[in-house]
């Protein structure tokens, strides 16, 4: 099962188990249970404190990881290799005894949640957002008694998958009902069991010199840039990481020739993590305002106060704003290829959008999906031409120009796209089970009307990062910067906050 690069790195880890784990496995003679029980005997082979038992679980294929006379509630239904790989050694470690990585009085509201919860994650293994879910869940489930956990991996589970409707990854099932679908973080998945951190903790907090609201590339980099500085700096942010997580290949950091975005990204909290930055992850802004100080509202009502404030909350997908694209949201209609490609596994979609992502996806999806139908509002597509190229080689995909989407039909999911022929005025309909939606990004700056200048949605900076309101600075993908790119929002958060420490000197 295990190649001999995994192998290496399970070694590894396998030498860090304090404890005994029990894998039960549940299997039958199907090729996943046979790669089951190969997975979990390899496993065994390799360390002596893991053992293997047979069990019956409510799903075969599976296994569940637990301590000797006590069962944990992690479960894995299919292989957790590719990117959940990470899940599995987690759980083994963790069983085994070695502590989370999680703050005190996260462990605390996890521990104190009464009632029963049984959850199930389906997910796919190139799915960059589903392991942040197993992983929150699979912690859930060791440190209380009352939560389960099943991860449940779609391609061995194809009829489940289909059964359920399943068409965008990670999506939970919580006591047999869904719950929620795409990525989360342990305190949102607190947060929507009504586990909220209590407002009050944020309230009490002394004022920050630098406060950066946004925890991707521009705000990380700018937090760094101001803790350097030796000042109380703080990020409030929704999701650490940004767009680097929703991003595989990275080809033009410079002075790294490959890396991925969610490797980036942990090497960036890494970073922020060696200074004296008061993180505050998984918090929504809705307001900014300037009084004696620069004064920050959270959506659960906290505000935070701060000397000078740094925005760098970037940007998010662009809707196609058709009927049916809300209406068969994660029901056919997508926005992340590497996440739910494979649950199109033969079928056909649609990306719409020829620039560099759309083109980039439709490449993606034609080695798993029957047939791309890619759909250019332009008489051109805007990609470079190396992917251009690289699309028209391929014998599954067609392109569509001048085409603009009028509508996503379909009855519980997608069953079709209607387009019109810009030079025509043709109505045209194909029919097709998925619809990638890639045509480009809008700011998140909507919680800043009325109080800072903006140019189409876009923060005016001059060339300290200064916004019009004093004190208050802008970096990255919100900003009027003419270029989007993780180097340039990190050159221009770090621009950002030297623009800060200059405005502190002089006030
Ligand atoms: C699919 C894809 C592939 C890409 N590939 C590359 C590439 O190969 N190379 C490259 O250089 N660039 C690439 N980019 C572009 C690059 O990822 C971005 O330019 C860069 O990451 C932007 O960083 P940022 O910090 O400005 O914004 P973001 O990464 O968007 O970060 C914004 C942060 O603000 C937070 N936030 C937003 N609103 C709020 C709010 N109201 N309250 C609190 N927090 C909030 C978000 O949670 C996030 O943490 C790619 C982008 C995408 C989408």
């Amino acid at each position: 099962m295990l190649d001999a690069d995994i192998k290496a790195q399970l070694d590894q880890y396998l030498q860090l188990l304090e404890g005994d784990v029990l894998l039960k496995v549940s299997a039958g003679s199907d090729k996943v249970s046979k790669e089951t029980l190969e997975l979990v005997d390899e496993l065994a082979t390799m360390s002596t404190k893991i053992k293997v038992e047979k069990a019956e679980l409510e799903r075969t294929p599976s296994f569940s990881v637990n301590r000797v006379g006590e069962d944990t509630g992690i479960t894995f239904a299919g292989i957790p290799l590719g990117h959940e790989f990470t899940s599995l050694v987690l759980a083994l470690l963790q069983v085994s005894g070695r502590p989370p990585k999680e703050e005190q009085s996260i462990i605390d509201q996890i521990k104190n949640i009464k009632g029963e919860y049984h959850f199930e994650t389906y997910v796919s293994l190139t799915c960059n957002n589903c392991p942040d879910v197993v992983q929150a869940l699979n912690l859930m489930s060791l440190l209380n008694p009352n939560i389960t956990h099943t991860m449940i991996e779609g391609g061995a589970y194809k009829d489940e998958v289909d059964s359920k409707n399943i068409m965008a990854v990670p999506t939970v099932y919580l006591n047999g009902e869904f719950f929620e679908s795409g990525r989360m973080s342990m305190k949102d998945i607190l947060s929507k069991l009504g586990s909220a951190q209590d407002p009050s903790e944020f309230n009490n907090k002394d004022p920050f010199d630098v406060l950066v609201v946004g925890g991707g590339a521009a705000g990380a980099s700018s937090a760094i840039y101001a803790a350097r500085k030796g000042i109380r700096t703080g990020i409030v942010t929704e999701r650490f990481g940004g767009q680097m997580l929703d991003t595989v290949g990275i080809e033009n950091f410079i002075s790294v020739k490959y890396t991925e975005g969610e490797k980036l990204a942990a090497h960036l909290e890494e970073h922020v993590n060696e200074y004296d930055i008061d993180v505050m992850d998984s918090q929504r802004v809705k307001g900014i305002e300037k009084k004696a100080l620069v004064e920050v509202e959270l959506e659960n009502g906290a505000v935070l106060k701060s000397k000078t404030a740094i925005i760098a909350t970037g940007a998010r997908w662009r809707n196609v704003g058709v009927p049916g694209e809300q209406e068969f949201r994660n029901k056919g209609v997508t926005y992340c290829p590497h996440c739910d490609g494979p649950l199109f596994e033969g079928k056909d979609v649609a990306v719409i959008g020829g620039g560099n992502s759309g083109i980039e996806a439709a490449i993606d999806l034609a080695g798993v999906v029957k047939h791309v139908t890619v759909l250019e509002f332009l008489p051109e597509l805007k990609a470079d031409s190396v992917l251009q190229d690289r699309l028209n080689s391929l014998p599954n995909v067609t392109v569509i120009k001048n085409a603009q989407t009028t509508e996503i039909t379909g009855n519980d999911s997608v069953e079709g796209i209607s387009y019109k022929d810009r030079e025509t005025g043709e109505t045209h309909h194909v029919e097709l089970q998925g619809v990638f939606v890639q045509i480009g990004l809008v700011p998140n700056t909507e919680w800043l009307e009325g109080t800072i200048e903006t140019e189409r949605g876009h923060i005016v900076v001059d060339s300290s990062g200064a916004t019009n309101i004093p004190g208050v600075f802008a970096a990255g993908d919100c900003t009027n910067s003419p270029y989007k790119q993780i180097i340039i929002s990190m050159g221009s958060g770090a621009t950002a906050a030297l623009g800060a420490f200059d405005y502190l000197i002089r006030n």
